[in-house]
């Protein structure tokens, strides 16, 4: 996670791997429904050796589009490019204001940040 300065919280975290779409909406604090959010989780392996797990939080509408799983298995670099192809342009927030706004608009992003 690198830093952001917040104009509002100073130098925090920086949530990434949201689309850009939602980030707008953090960003202007506008309303959005649990129904309306997908995460997309991709497994990194390294032949038979898991890696780690990236999480992209995207739109419903998004999820639909992207044609992807809920769940990628990636296998190598080149598969994982494929994956990112699909998804909408992704941007990031302050991690404290994504905080807010999860409590504010009563999100259950379970395993999100
Ligand atoms: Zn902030």
């Amino acid at each position: 996670m690198g830093l952001i300065n917040c104009s509002k919280h100073g130098d925090s975290g920086f949530a990434q791997r949201i689309s850009a779409s939602i980030c707008e909406k953090i960003r202007n604090d506008l309303p959005v429904k649990n129904g309306d959010l997908k995460i997309i989780s991709i497994d990194l392996y390294d032949g038979d050796e898991y890696l780690s797990t990236n999480r992209y939080l995207i739109t419903e509408n998004e999820f639909l589009d992207s044609g992807l799983n809920l769940c990628n298995d990636v296998m190598n670099e080149e598969s994982y490019d494929l994956i990112k192809a699909k998804l909408p342009p992704m941007d990031g927030v302050c991690f404290n204001c994504l905080e807010d706004y999860k409590k504010k608009h009563s999100l259950d992003l379970l395993f999100f940040n």
